[in-house]
C-alpha cells in the first residue's frame, strides 16, 4: 500500500471526538489538523504521522505546500482542513493570527493548540494564547508544545526534551491535548488555566536562569582574587625588588585563583544549609518560610557545586603541567649545580616529606569526592538513588569533601601562618583568605552535630514546635 493510499484511507476514517472518550482510542482513525506548513508545523505533522494519527495541514496555498509536507499527510485550505479534525495545532506566527477570524464558524467547538513563542518578554500586552482565544471565542484554546523545537520534534523522544507544559480553561480540551502528547512520547504537565499562558510563553526565553547567580559569584571571585594576587605576587616583587616575574600570571597565578575560588564556592554550597538549620533552631519551628535570599541561595547549590568542581578540575590540570614548565625545569637543573658549587649539603627532612605527602594525598582524596558529588548531581544518576542515598552523598560526603579540601589548604600553609614575611604589604596570602569561609562552615556544622543541637533539629524536622511545648506546659 503506498503512502498516498494510506493517507486516502485515513481521510476516509471518521474523526473520533476524544472529548467524548474517557480513555483515548487507538489513534489509527483519529485526525489532527495543523495550520501552517512551516518548520514546526511539518515536524509536528511528521511526529503525529509516526504516532499513527491522520494529519491534515491547513495552508494558504495548499497546492504549492503539498510538496513540503511529510509523506502520508494531506494538505487543504484552512476552512476544509478545520472541518476534518477536532484538534488543530496553530503553527503560525502570532502576527498572522487574524487569518483565523473569518474561520470563526468552522473553528467553533474545536480545540486550538497555541504553540507560539515570542522574541522577548512582554512583547504584546496579552499572552498569544489569550489573544487567540479573543479572536476565536467559540473555540477551546490550549497553550502547549511551545517549549519544544522543530528540531527536537524531528529527532524523536529519545534524543530530546520530553516535557511539555500545557494550560487552558477547558479541562476536556486539555485532556485531548495531553492524550495526543502522550501518544507522541511526550510527558505533559498541566499548568492550570489559560492565564498561565504568558508564563509558558516566557519559558523558552529564559537563558540558564539557575546558573546566573553562581556564574556571577564565580566571575566576581575569580576577578577579585586575580587582581589581589597580581598585586601581592607580581607587582610587589617588581616594586620592592625590581624583579619581573610577570610570566607567572599564566600558570602560577591561575593555579592559585582556581583552588581559591573552588574552595569558597564549595563552602557557599554548604553555608545556606547550615544557616537554614540555625534559623530553624532559633525559630523553634520548620513551618515558617525562609527569607527569599536564603531560598534563592539554596536553589542554586547544585550549580555552585558544579562550578566549584570545574575550578577544582582546572587546578588539577594546572598542577599536572608543573613539571613541564620551563621555569620549573630550569630551577630543577640549577639547584644541584648551585649545591655542588657552594659545597652545601642538604639533609632529608622527614617532617617536610610527611607534610608534602599528606598535602597531596588530601588533595587527591578531596578531588575524588568532589567528582563523586558532581556525578551524583546529574539527573540520570540522582534519579536511580533513593532520597536517603542522595542526601547521604550530598550532605555527609559533601561536608567530608569540604573538610578534606580545607585540610589540604591548611597543609599548604603549614607553618607559614605565623611568619610575618608572607604578609606582603600587610596583606595575607590568598589561600589564607579562602580558608575563612570553609572554616566557619565546618565549625557551624560541628555545632549542629553536637548531640543537644542535633536532637532539637531532628525534633523540629519531625514537626515539633517550641511554642507547642509552651502551650502543652500551660495548665
Ligand atoms: P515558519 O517556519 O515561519 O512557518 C509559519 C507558517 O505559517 C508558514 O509556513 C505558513 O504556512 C504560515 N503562514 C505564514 N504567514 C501566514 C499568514 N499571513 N496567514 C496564515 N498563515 C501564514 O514558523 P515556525 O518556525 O514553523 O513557527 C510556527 C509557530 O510555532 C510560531 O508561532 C513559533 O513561535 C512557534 N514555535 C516554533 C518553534 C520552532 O522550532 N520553529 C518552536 C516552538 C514554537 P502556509 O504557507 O502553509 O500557510
Amino acid at each position: 500500500m503506498t503512502g498516498q493510499e494510506r493517507s486516502e484511507e485515513k481521510s476516509e476514517c471518521v474523526s473520533l471526538s476524544p472529548m467524548r472518550e474517557a480513555v483515548p482510542a487507538p489513534p489509527e482513525c483519529e485526525r489532527v489538523c495543523v495550520f501552517g506548513t512551516g518548520d514546526l508545523g511539518r515536524s509536528l505533522g511528521l511526529r503525529l504521522l509516526q504516532a499513527g494519527y491522520g494529519v491534515v495541514f491547513g495552508s494558504r496555498r495548499p497546492h504549492s505546500s503539498s510538496t513540503l509536507i511529510p509523506h502520508g499527510a494531506q494538505v487543504l485550505g484552512h476552512a476544509a482542513a478545520a472541518q476534518s479534525a477536532l484538534m488543530i495545532f496553530i503553527a503560525v506566527q502570532r502576527e498572522h493570527y487574524d487569518f483565523l477570524v473569518p474561520l470563526a464558524n468552522q473553528l467553533k467547538g474545536k480545540v486550538l493548540v497555541d504553540v507560539s513563542n515570542n522574541l522577548r518578554k512582554n512583547q504584546y500586552p496579552e499572552a498569544n494564547a489569550e489573544y487567540l482565544q479573543s479572536l476565536v471565542p467559540g473555540a477551546e484554546v490550549v497553550k502547549g508544545f511551545n517549549t519544544l523545537s522543530a528540531w527536537s520534534l524531528q529527532n524523536g523522544p529519545s534524543d530530546a526534551n520530553r516535557q511539555v507544559y500545557i494550560c487552558g480553561d477547558s479541562v476536556e480540551a486539555k485532556q485531548v491535548v495531553m492524550a495526543v502528547a502522550t501518544m507522541l512520547g511526550l510527558s505533559a504537565l498541566d499548568r492550570g488555566s489559560l492565564s498561565m499562558a504568558r508564563e509558558l510563553e516566557d519559558f523558552p526565553l529564559q537563558l540558564f536562569p539557575q546558573w546566573r547567580l553562581p556564574l556571577r559569584i564565580a566571575i566576581g571571585l575569580s576577578a577579585a582574587f586575580f587582581f589581589y594576587l597580581l598585586i601581592r605576587d607580581i607587582i610587589y616583587a617588581y616594586a620592592t625588588q625590581g624583579k619581573d616575574i610577570s610570566f607567572r600570571i599564566m600558570v602560577s597565578l591561575a593555579n592559585k585563583v582556581c583552588p581559591i575560588v573552588s574552595l569558597i564556592m564549595l563552602s557557599l554550597c554548604y553555608l545556606p544549609g547550615v544557616l537554614a538549620s540555625f534559623l530553624q533552631v532559633y525559630r523553634g519551628t520548620k513551618y515558617r518560610r525562609f527569607p527569599d535570599w536564603l531560598d534563592r541561595w539554596m536553589l542554586c547549590r547544585k550549580q555552585l557545586g558544579l562550578l566549584a568542581l570545574g575550578f577544582a578540575f582546572l587546578h588539577v590540570l594546572y598542577t599536572l603541567i608543573i613539571p613541564i614548565r620551563y621555569y620549573v625545569r630550569f630551577k630543577a637543573t640549577e639547584h644541584p649545580v648551585s649545591v655542588i658549587r657552594e659545597n652545601r649539603t642538604t639533609m632529608f627532612d622527614t617532617t617536610t616529606a610527611w607534610r608534602g605527602d599528606s598535602y597531596l594525598s588530601l588533595g587527591i582524596l578531596g578531588f575524588g569526592m568532589y567528582v563523586l558529588l558532581g556525578i551524583t548531581s546529574l539527573p540520570s544518576v540522582s534519579n536511580i538513588l533513593s532520597w536517603r542515598e542522595f542526601s547521604f552523598i550530598q550532605s555527609k560526603l559533601g561536608h567530608l569533601t569540604l573538610l578534606l579540601c580545607t585540610a589540604h589548604t591548611y597543609l599548604y600553609g603549614w607553618n607559614k601562618f605565623l611568619s610575618s614575611s608572607i604578609y606582603k604589604w600587610y596583606t595575607p596570602p590568598g589561600y589564607m583568605l579562602c580558608l575563612v569561609l570553609p572554616s566557619v562552615v565546618l565549625l557551624l556544622k560541628l555545632l549542629l552535630i553536637t548531640p543537644c543541637v542535633d536532637h532539637t533539629i531532628t525534633r523540629i524536622r519531625q514537626g515539633w514546635e517550641r511554642s507547642e511545648m509552651g502551650r502543652s506546659e500551660e495548665p
